[in-house]
């Protein structure tokens, strides 16, 4: 009886946990060599992690998880300390994971680094999101004004800005010309559907099993 009474409060107190099933993850496969020849791609990881940076997140794509000393003497580091900052680097954005394991009865930790492909598809997909969301909002603006163009300095005036400096260019002073507005909507149009090309291939590399 006093037993009933006790699994009885216990599944009183966790009793979320139980209804929660147990999910597998799908098992992503990216097509690294295809994604880290992308101009794109070697462009953003450098951007956060210098081009050293990129070497080593190249270098954990191909080999998988490694143990950081291990990496580090691989990569022919002086010091795992000298590739800690590039790791952390990346792992700022979530390029690079970690776990960390105690080695028997050793005081410290030892990491374990793992790059993170699906990640940079992620953020570059975000990037060319956030330029879509923008042109579509400079679409929207266009559609109401007219500009006018430096040739010389590829300047852009408002009507108002135009018409203030005599319609010449405020920065070298050639005559401003008139924009086709529809040739300008025309090209940002042009830009979303390349933009969606890019996701559309990006996503393309990711396959889920
Ligand atoms: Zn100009």
């Amino acid at each position: 009886m006093a037993k009933v009474k006790k699994r009885a409060k216990l599944s009183k107190k966790r009793p979320i946990k139980s209804k929660i099933k147990k999910i597998r993850p799908k098992k992503v496969i990216v097509d690294i060599k295809k994604l880290m020849v992308l101009e794109e791609a070697i462009k953003y990881v450098v951007e956060v992690s210098g081009d050293k940076g990129l070497e080593v997140f190249n270098y954990l794509l191909k080999r998988g998880t490694m143990e950081e000393n291990s990496l580090a003497r691989a990569m022919k580091f002086e010091k795992a300390n000298s590739i800690r900052k590039f790791l952390y680097k990346l792992y700022n954005k979530n390029l690079v994971s970690y776990i960390k394991k105690k080695r028997g009865k050793k005081a410290w930790y030892t990491y374990y680094w793992t790059a993170n492909a699906e990640r940079l598809i992620f953020l570059l997909k975000k990037q060319y999101e956030d330029e879509i969301a923008q042109t579509k909002q400079s679409i929207t603006l266009n559609k109401v004004n007219d500009f006018y163009i430096c040739n010389t300095c590829n300047r852009r005036y408002d009507v108002t800005k135009a018409l203030e400096n005599d319609y010449k260019c405020a920065n070298c002073g050639s005559i401003l010309q008139h924009l086709d507005i529809n040739l300008v909507l025309n090209d940002k149009q042009n830009r979303i559907s390349f933009l969606n090309e890019k996701i559309k291939r990006l996503l393309g590399l990711v396959k889920y099993k």
